[in-house]
């Protein structure tokens, strides 16, 4: 019989999915997970649908290997492979967000490497990984990560980073928490776009790694301010 997660973590799970489309992170596509707080070798994610319309009955409980374990036999995400391997591989991360935002894509398709260079995504550190899925699945993919091998190349390329960037696809980010995944999330798409209204007027002075270092050090402390009202948000718009 498996364990039953905390109702806590379901309910923070919806309103994370919710938040994310309401912060234009994730729309019809895209998808948040968080390992089980009874089971590390499983984790929690909706039933694959559009995130913006998740509620608590939709979230099913996925082991390491991919394979989904629901009582009604529901399917979830074809890239689910990307939140297990990265559990598999890093025990300390506890919540994975694959998304698309639009914003971060140039950075994956050219030399410019996605930097911190506000205070808010001191998170990304010195530079953000980009995985090119070519050298993994050959040149012609459709993209996803569709197995337990491409998910392993791309845990292996992330390593014990916050955020990787997919090529010609999205980006990875993790946490230790709903809470932080969702932070790391917002402002690494709220990154990209400043990123490149600075690139347009002339050089960049982007932040130190010591700095980079010390500003995520800082909003770790601060990560319940900004859930609060994201939720609050998120809950008013679908209230409407
Ligand atoms: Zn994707």
């Amino acid at each position: 019989m498996p364990h039953t997660a905390n109702p806590q973590l379901i309910e923070d799970l919806v309103a994370a999915n919710h938040i994310l489309v309401n912060e234009g992170v994730l729309d019809g596509f895209g998808h948040i997970s968080v390992r089980h707080d009874k089971d590390p070798s499983r984790f929690l994610i909706a039933r694959s649908m559009a995130p913006g319309l998740v509620t608590a009955a939709d979230i099913v409980a996925v082991d390491l290997d991919g394979v989904v374990h629901d009582a009604q036999g529901r399917h979830t995400y074809v890239e689910r492979f990307i939140h297990s391997e990265i559990y598999r591989a890093q025990p300390g991360v506890m919540s994975v967000i694959h998304s698309h935002s639009a914003s971060v894509v140039p950075f994956s398709v050219s030399n410019t490497r996605l930097r911190p260079i506000c205070h808010m995504s001191g998170f990304l550190g010195a530079t953000t990984p980009v995985f090119e899925i070519r050298y993994s699945a050959g040149e012609s993919s459709d993209l996803l990560i569709r197995n337990q091998a491409l998910g392993k190349a791309l845990a292996d390329l992330l390593g014990t980073s916050a955020v990787a960037l997919m090529r010609g696809h999205g980006s990875v980010a993790v946490g230790r928490s709903i809470q932080q995944s969702v932070f790391r999330a917002i402002y690494t798409e709220s990154n990209a776009r400043l990123q490149s209204q600075a690139m347009q007027l002339g050089e960049v002075n982007y932040m130190t790694p010591g700095e980079a270092q010390a500003t995520s050090d800082m909003v770790d402390e601060h990560l319940e301010r900004p859930w609060q009202i994201w939720k609050q948000e998120a809950a008013d718009k679908i209230a409407r």
